[in-house]
């Protein structure tokens, strides 16, 4: 089957100086991914004529569509239209139904229009009008030798809309594209490398038509499959075979054969199993608390936590043994034994779960670096510890902790 390929183009002097980040180019690749077209290349280019044309030739010989987005503002430092009217020949004029609905949308909101504005609704004439409904610059459709351009306004909610009402229909219309179906399945506790060691074999027998990602977050791993063909029931049949194959691989490190994080893979098997959890976190300050209540309905399995920081805290709240603390010290596997049975019995939940570490960057003694954390899970038949070794960068240590102690938790669940 023939890829159909687009290239983005990004205009604005704004991009290029920093001071405009381009979500636009980000949410169009998405959206044409999703719709079956592979993006070859983004490109940026600020408010100059030179770079714009020689952007518009580069993209013509190496994609099927350019998408085009910014500098059609009505200033002169807006470029993009006649950049278009001499790229392709022809001449600007004003086009009789841009300048109806321009004219419309002043007097509905009451406003007068100057003669900047009515010069919006001048159009090459080589060109496809397409409606702004929510803004004044019209968008424009070029199409030459199969090829087609979009120029689109670069206000964001303004191209979005420009873009699902029309570009892209128009764009699955002339090209039909293949069907796409992806699959994401997330994994936890194994690194990318380890993994891909563990499914090297089943990787190498994957179709032609599926293939495979690696997308490495904190302390996790998702795998991605892309399914591309014509039949949307039978790329997912195709899919759940290779799922299928893949799980036994694999199996103690899925988590999720959806895209759902952590504490919501979690938070199913808590209220499946009809489970309650509390929570003691030092070192995390709260954060894997958030996670978990991030996640609507928690509070079917959540009872609560507690964030003892101070070692006054640990003892006097919390009930951690002033022996253990003054002999092994907060951070200490009989120190988050501890903190995890208390928890549990205080709260009364089935599972009881700590950590306690040194997020840094300053806290380390010769014993205890920055970035040791000890987590633990207690519920009525055991308690488990682990100890990490994170790095120097406090909140990555704190969210790799809190990952860590989640996936410790789907681990250990009775
Ligand atoms: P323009 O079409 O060049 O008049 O752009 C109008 C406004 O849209 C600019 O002032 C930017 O704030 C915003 N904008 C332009 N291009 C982008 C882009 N690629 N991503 C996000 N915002 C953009
Ligand atoms: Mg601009």
């Amino acid at each position: 089957m023939k890829k159909i390929t687009a290239e983005i183009l990004a205009i604005g002097d704004e991009l290029l100086y920093g001071q405009t980040l381009d979500t636009n180019s980000h949410w169009i690749s998405g959206k044409l991914t999703e719709a079956g077209i592979r993006v070859i290349r983004r490109t940026t280019v600020g408010d100059n004529e030179t770079d714009i044309l020689h952007a518009f030739a580069q993209a013509e010989q190496r994609a099927d569509a350019v998408l085009i987005t910014g500098g059609l503002g009505p200033t002169s430092d807006d470029l993009t239209k006649p950049c278009l009217a001499k790229y392709f020949n022809c001449e600007i004029k004003i086009h009789e139904e841009a300048l109806a609905e321009i004219t419309a949308f002043f007097e509905k909101r009451g406003r007068a229009m100057t003669e900047t504005n009515r010069q919006q609704a001048a159009l090459p004439v080589c060109c496809e009008k397409i409606t702004n409904a929510i803004g004044t610059a019209p968008g424009m459709w070029f199409e030459r030798n199969g090829k087609v351009f979009v120029s689109m306004p670069g206000v964001p909610h303004e191209m979005k809309k420009m873009m699902e009402d029309a570009v892209l229909p128009k764009i699955r219309e002339k090209f039909k594209p293949p069907v796409i179906v992806h699959r994401i399945i997330r994994t936890a506790g194994i690194g990318e490398s380890f993994l891909a060691d563990k499914i090297a074999e089943w990787e190498k027998q994957l179709p032609p038509h599926i293939r495979l990602a690696y997308l490495p977050g904190l302390g996790e791993v998702k795998l991605r499959l892309t399914a591309s063909g014509e039949d949307e029931a039978i790329l997912h049949e195709h899919l759940q075979k290779q799922i299928d194959l893949l799980r036994p691989l694999i199996s103690e490190y899925i988590y999720a054969l959806s895209d759902d994080p952590l504490e919501k893979a979690i938070g199913n098997l808590l209220r499946e199993k009809k489970l309650t959890l509390a929570i003691a976190e030092s070192c995390t300050g709260g954060y894997v608390s958030h996670l978990i209540t991030s996640v609507p309905g928690s509070s079917d399995y959540f009872m609560g936590s507690m964030i003892p920081y101070a070692y006054e805290i640990k003892m006097r709240q919390l009930g951690v043994k002033p022996e253990t603390l003054e002999k092994y010290g907060a951070v200490s596997e009989p120190t988050i034994i501890e903190m995890a049975n208390i928890v549990r019995a205080k709260f009364s939940t089935d599972i009881g779960v700590a950590t306690s570490g040194i997020a840094g960057p300053g806290g380390a003694t010769p014993e205890k670096p920055v970035g040791l954390v000890w987590i633990a899970y207690s519920d009525k038949y055991k308690t488990v510890t682990k100890k990490l070794q994170l790095g120097t960068d406090r909140l990555l240590n704190i969210k790799l902790a809190s990952t860590a102690l989640l996936n410790l938790i789907r681990q250990n669940l009775p």
